[in-house]
This record gives C-alpha cells, structure tokens and sequence, in this order.
C-alpha cells in the first residue's frame, strides 16, 4: 500500500469544529484513505516510512471541494451566449451547440472540465449530462471522468415533454433502460471513483409519471435524483399557469420528493416551499456566480439555513459561469448573500466552507467518506499556496480561502490517495496538448451548429 505524508502545512481538518486548524500540522495517508491528521511535526516513524513526502510550507491543506452541479459538455461553449437570461440562453446557444457534439466532442470536453475542476480545488464533481443524441455520450462523459482521475457522480440528465428540446427527449423506456444500464456498468461499489444517478433535468421537462418511476427507482437501485427546480422566475410562472402550483409544491404534490433528491438552483422558493424541502430532507444545490450571470435572482441561502436545509455549492455548466473555480465561488457564495440581505455577517467563511465540503459530501452521496480530513476518510486533499503577494499576510487560512485564493493557487491535488496535481501541473495527462484538441474541436462544433459568435 502506497504512503503520503504531508507535513508542515496549514492544516483545517473541517471535521466537526470547522474553526479548528493546525499550524503546522500533517497528514498521513495510507492507500486511497487518511491514516492520521495531527498537529506539529510528524512522528518520526511517519516520516521514515513514508513512500512520498510533500512540505506543505506556506500552505493551507484542506479537504477536496465538492462541485455539486455542473454540466462539463458546455466547456466547448463557453462565452458563446453571454449577458442572456436561462431560456434565451438555451435556446439560441446551449442545445444547438450541444445538438452537433460528436461523442469524442463529449469526451475531450468533459475531459477538460474535469482537468479544470481538479486545478481549480475540486476533487468531486456532479456532472449533468442531458444530451442524450447517442447512448455513447454518456460511455463517452464516464470515460473522461475516468480518464482524469476525478472523484465524478454523473447525473444522466433526462427530457420526456415540451416545451423540452425536442431533439434531446427520449422515451420514458429508454430513460430507465439506459441509465439501469450505465449504473449498473459504474456503481459497482460505494465509494467507486465513478458512479451514476439519475438527473430529470427541469420538472417542466418531464411526464409525472416518469418522476414517479424515477423516484421509485432510485431507491430500489440506491441512487440520488438531480433535477433544476425555480432557478427562473419564468420558470415558476411556467408551474403556476400549467398546474396552479409553484415547482416544489408540484413536485411534493406527486410525490416523489426526499432526502434522495438534489435540488439545484430553488432561487424563487416561497417559504412554504422552503419548509416542503426541510421536511422531506432534501438538498439544495447553491449556484451564485450561474444565478449573477444569468440575471436569475439571489437565492435565499439564510432561509434555507434557518430552517436546516442541507446545501452544496456549485459553479454550475461552463456556460454559464463560465468558469469551474470552486474558489471564486466561495466568495461569491458569501459576498452575494452578504450584499443581498444587508447583513456582513450573513455568511462567514466558515460557514461556506462546511456548505462546500460538507453538503458537497452529502450531494455526492458520500457523507462522512469526504469533505473532511480525519482518519478513515477518503484522502481527497488539495493544497492551496497561501504565501502568494494577493493573499499574504495570512492570519486566517479560512478567510484566505474564501476572499483571496483563487484556482491559480491550487498547487497539489491528490483523491484517493493518487497525486493528480503537482506544482500546479497535471500528473497524467498533456494539458497543452488536452487544450490545443479542445479549441480545434469546438470551433468545428460552432461552425456545424451555424452559432454566430457576436462581437463584443
Ligand atoms: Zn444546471
């Protein structure tokens, strides 16, 4: 078994007590998980028997971030549909990008965000795939995850009913069939660094009883349901003028609703549904920076907490954020619910810290197994170099993560236990290489798609 230790860093355990820190302190990992965190030096035998030895000098070492929502295909079209709300978004640039994706253009992209998430801090990713043009496409998005060595819960995003893209929606057969199929092929263990979920993408994109066989499903094969609920207002105008009910009084009302289902985005949640969503146990996903760039409003974050809804943090499909920078997302998480409630302390950077790691965890489905550093845990730890002139001096690495880091200073990445990332460099993989194919790639996509990219 494969040893690490990692000494002499800024160590935030974020295990319990999530002001807790050890300066200096190490961590020792044996295999794919934490054998021990303390604080000072190593032991001497640690230091002796160790296969490999980081100094973390001048860095915080922390948990992996989880992020929570996102959907990698998008990375080929990034910036293609700027300063555009959620439905003129779609429909002019999002799905007919992804209409004339090939099955390798799934591949390298999601390879891509995957490469991206992991430099930019995030070890775990929920990625949301609802092109569905060939059942190859999803083979295509679990090879890339595979491929990059991220920890990846790929949600197979679904559509059965208009006004969903027509060209994307599939038969409720063939939903069941093909993600049965693909969750038998990845979740083949708990912890299995790949796994699959399912991922109705928009309840006014699918026929309640698809819902209803989807939410039955998940607890017969054990897995969550990820689905987009009120990010837009016209969204909930949409729920109201179709059934009479906003979308989670929709959803409570067929009901499929529990503490398996991840609720992304809930920005215009009224607080009776703010209470459906507490009482049946389910988890709010938090995208700020996709909720700022698509005008989509501030989501109301202290109800949520107030009332005890576990929440993740996100950075949402590159096209519409449009980067993966789970650190720039922290900030924004505090600072927008800061500016939006008029209160300083709505948020502090330990509170979003434990949003990221430990509602990230419970998102991923692997509570306890990530998102802290304590003995038994997954060794999912990055590295972040605080001795860096926009963030120095440092007298709180919490407060240096959150309001000064961004993904540049990610310096090591490691999951379960494998050095992904080393001195800011990829261990595996080409990155100039990965990211010359990617350009070439995508420009053909927007070329066959006949998007116009508008000058600015
Ligand atoms: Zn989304």
């Amino acid at each position: 078994m494969t040893t690490l230790l990692i000494h002499s860093g800024w160590v935030l355990p974020c295990d319990g007590d999530m002001r807790q820190s050890f300066r200096p302190g190490y961590v020792y990992v044996a295999g794919e998980r934490i054998e021990a965190v303390g604080v000072g030096a190593p032991p001497e035998g640690l230091l002796l028997g160790a296969d490999e030895i980081i100094n973390a000098a001048g860095m915080a070492v922390i948990p992996g971030l989880v992020n929570a929502h996102t959907h990698l295909f998008q990375c080929f079209l990034r910036g293609l549909a700027d300063d555009r709300p959620l439905l003129q978004w779609l429909a002019e640039a999002t799905w007919p990008g992804g209409l004339a994706m090939t099955e390798h253009d799934f591949y390298l992209a999601a390879l891509l965000g995957f490469v991206e998430n992991l430099k930019c801090g995030a070890t775990s990713v929920l990625d949301q795939d609802y092109v569905q043009t060939s059942p190859r496409n999803m083979d295509a998005v679990a090879a890339a995850a595979e491929r990059s060595g991220a920890r990846v819960l790929l949600a197979r995003g679904v559509g059965d009913r208009e006004p969903y893209f027509a060209e994307f929606q599939e038969s409720a057969e063939t939903i069941i069939a093909e993600t049965g199929r693909l969750i038998r092929r990845w979740n083949t263990g708990p912890t299995s660094r790949v796994r699959v979920e399912f991922g109705p993408m928009i309840p006014w994109g699918c026929q309640v009883e698809t819902l209803r066989e989807i939410g039955r499903l998940a607890h017969a094969w054990d897995v969550g349901v990820h689905i987009h609920v009120s990010e837009s207002r016209d969204e909930v105008q949409m729920s109201l003028d179709e059934f009479g009910l906003t979308p989670v009084r929709w959803l409570d009302e067929i009901g499929v609703l529990d503490d398996r289902w991840q609720l992304v985005h809930c920005v215009w949640l009224t607080p009776e549904e703010m209470d459906i969503v507490a009482g049946r146990g389910s988890l709010i996903v938090h995208c700020p920076v996709s909720n700022m760039y698509l005008a989509s409003g501030i989501a109301p974050v202290g109800e949520w907490r107030r009332r005890g809804i576990p929440t993740a943090l996100a950075t949402d499909g590159p096209g519409s954020n449009n980067s993966q920078d789970m650190l720039e997302v922290l900030k924004t998480t505090a600072c927008l619910q800061k500016v939006g409630s008029l209160d300083a302390q709505a948020l502090l950077p330990a509170d979003v810290l434990a949003m990221a790691l430990h509602g990230g965890a419970r998102a991923m489905r692997l509570d306890g197994q990530i998102g802290r550093l304590a003995p038994s845990a997954l060794a999912d730890i990055v590295l972040v170099n605080l001795a860096r002139p926009h963030i120095a001096p440092v007298h709180s690495a919490a407060s240096a993560l959150v309001y000064n880091a961004n993904g540049n200073d990610v310096d090591t990445v490691i999951v379960g236990g494998q050095v992904l990332v080393r001195a800011g460099l990829l261990t595996q993989l080409d990155e100039a290489r990965l990211v010359a194919e990617c350009q070439a790639a995508a420009e053909g996509i927007i070329a066959r798609a006949g998007i116009r990219v508008a000058a600015r």
